[in-house]
């Protein structure tokens, strides 16, 4: 079992073992951070969960996450851009 996220690579903090990525991803696990801002939303987002624009949505959660956006600002961006 991975010790990271999957999508910003930072290491799980107990009792933090990390959620589900589904949608975004089908293997590891997210951080708590990470599911409850990028997951949730990309849920919200039905017509992308399991398309082809997934690794897209990934790519532009990873470069959030490391600019260390605000998790409000990283909802929106994630909504007007996929
Ligand atoms: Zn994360």
């Amino acid at each position: 079992m991975s010790e990271k996220c999957c999508f910003c690579e930072k290491p799980f903090v107990k009792p933090d073992f990390g959620c589900n990525p589904y949608p975004l991803a089908d293997a590891g696990r997210c951080c708590n951070f990470c599911d409850s801002v990028l997951v949730n939303t990309a849920r919200l987002l039905p017509q992308f969960v399991g398309s082809s624009q997934s690794p897209k949505i990934v790519g532009l959660m990873k470069s959030m996450v490391w600019a260390h956006k605000e998790a409000e600002k990283m909802k929106k961006e994630l909504m007007q851009n996929v």
